[in-house]
């Protein structure tokens, strides 16, 4: 047992930041509530489906927004119904046309609830919402 132990610190080194704690290339502190709560339990689900749409990208990803406490979620004035209260959604963060079109290429092959803005898209895998949709943030 110690030694199986020593042997995923031994991979966690020797892969550095490459490494996320919660999927391959992801940290569970990228997708905790931004306000510093320590609010972090974003759902696995979630989670595996934006490592997948990494893997499509096969670059970085910036989660400008994971899971949201409900007292950060009223400050920014987002929806009191927003998926990322419980967890089950993210912003992803990118610069200009050529990686908005990218982005949005590999989360087509992931998710069916897709919100488009100027600097991230929102993806998520809320099942109480309506699946097939696309929107835009003004
Ligand atoms: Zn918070």
């Amino acid at each position: 047992m110690e030694m199986w132990l020593n042997t995923i610190e031994w991979l966690k080194y020797t892969k550095g930041a490459n490494m996320g704690d919660l999927t391959a290339n992801f940290n569970r502190a990228e997708y905790a509530c931004k306000c510093g709560c320590g609010k972090d339990n974003i759902k696995d689900e979630l989670a595996t489906k934006v490592q997948l749409v990494r893997d499509i990208l096969n670059r970085p990803i910036k989660i400008n927004s994971g899971i949201r406490c409900s007292n950060h979620n009223t400050t920014i004035n987002a929806t009191p119904t927003s998926s990322h209260i419980d967890g089950w959604a993210a912003d992803l963060g990118y610069t200009g046309s050529a990686a908005r079109y990218e982005l949005l290429n590999a989360a087509f092959q992931v998710f069916d609830r897709i919100g488009i803005a100027k600097t991230f898209i929102h993806v998520d895998v809320d099942a109480t919402k309506t699946a097939g949709v696309v929107w835009l943030y003004s």
